[in-house]
């Protein structure tokens, strides 16, 4: 994709990292301000809030909708700040173009259909927006889906465009909300180097708690900016609570964060610290499910009066590990120790 333009022409906005942040969801006047003025009161040029939330469930809060429209105008008079929106459809295109937004984002579902892709490509040019466009990873992992869909934009004549990795949805219960699967935004940002990727640290973790070490990881790992929800009162957010940092805490994040990318890093080895944090987290949801399922046999053998330790099954297990270990380069005994150990709070989860 050549004559990729800047996402602002302004460079001032364009010099540090991009700090995209606001709440998930824009709920009240009220809610939308306060949040707004913090968040620009410790720095913050960009503010986020989602109007039409596309659910994963019917009866969850599905977002204020146009009324939300003079809220975020409000934030840009009285604060500066650019603001942005998530778009799904022509009319929200529309309607938002028309409402004075100044970014528009596509979301991970809205990613995932090239149908809606298109009719919002179509919009795009039909309206001749020159408003930067970011597009969010589909929810399943398919790197072609989501070059096809900056590829529609592209087609279309959009020339400001970025993309967020929000990381990839999964089965089952993890330490992540949503997969980060780092080697798919990477490869996108190696044949594309000219748009900027960011990653969403607020969706790929779920978790407020974990925001703040990934942000600083994806950073170091090279990503040109994040996007951070936040919220004047997360426990009380109408979505996607657990994972909404204060205003005052996401302030800090940044400075902490702007401060320390100045001189160049390492991106090598975090890189490669990025890939042992995945494989890490990767072993921790399959220990989790483990046990899960010992705790599983543990109500099965009560029922049918069996005896927690079956020692023939141990032995079995344990030649069978310390083999297949052998044959991936894991010495014996290091694979004893961790099976003994996992076998010891398996028997624990049956008592
Ligand atoms: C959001 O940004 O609030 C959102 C709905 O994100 P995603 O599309 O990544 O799930
Ligand atoms: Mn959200």
């Amino acid at each position: 994709m050549k004559d990729i333009k800047p996402l602002f022409d302004d460079e001032s906005l364009m010099k540090e990292p991009i700090i995209i942040a606001g709440p998930c969801s824009a709920e009240s006047e009220q809610q939308v301000l306060d949040t707004a003025r913090r968040l620009a009161a410790g720095g913050v040029r960009f503010f986020r809030a989602g109007i039409w939330k596309p659910r994963t469930m019917p009866g969850c809060f599905e977002g204020v909708g146009i009324a939300g429209l003079p809220w975020l105008r409000r934030v840009k008079e009285e604060t500066g700040m650019l603001v942005g929106t998530e778009v799904a459809s022509s009319a929200h295109v529309r309607t938002a173009v028309a409402g004075g937004v100044d970014i528009l984002w596509i979301g991970a579902r809205t990613a995932a259909s090239p149908f809606a892709m298109q009719e919002i490509a179509d919009t795009l040019a039909e309206l001749r927006c020159d408003l930067p466009v970011l597009v969010k990873n589909p929810v399943n992992p398919d790197l072609d889906l989501w070059i096809g869909a900056v590829t529609r934009l592209y087609n279309a004549g959009v020339r400001r465009i970025g993309v967020i990795h929000r990381g990839f949805s999964s089965y089952g219960k993890h330490v992540y909300r949503n997969q980060p699967m780092w080697a798919i935004p990477f490869e996108f940002a190696r044949r594309f180097p000219d748009i900027p990727v960011i990653c969403d640290p607020s969706h790929i973790t779920g978790s407020h708690d974990l925001v703040a070490p990934l942000s600083r990881h994806a950073l170091a790992m090279g990503f040109d900016g994040l996007i951070i929800e936040s919220h004047c009162n997360p426990e009380c957010a109408l979505s996607d609570a657990s994972q909404q940092l204060l205003p005052e805490e996401l302030t800090s994040l940044m400075k902490e964060l702007i401060a320390k990318n100045k001189p160049a890093g390492t991106p090598e080895l975090d890189s490669l610290r990025g890939e042992i944090d995945q494989v890490d987290n990767e072993i921790l949801d399959l220990l989790a499910k483990r046990m899960e399922i010992s705790k599983r046999i543990g109500e099965y053998k009560k029922q049918h009066n069996m005896m927690v330790v079956q020692l023939g099954r141990h032995d079995r297990i344990m030649k069978d590990r310390t083999e297949k270990g052998e044959k991936l380069g894991l010495p014996a005994p290091f694979i004893g120790k961790i099976m003994s150990a996992i076998h010891e709070e398996s028997v624990k989860r049956q008592l």
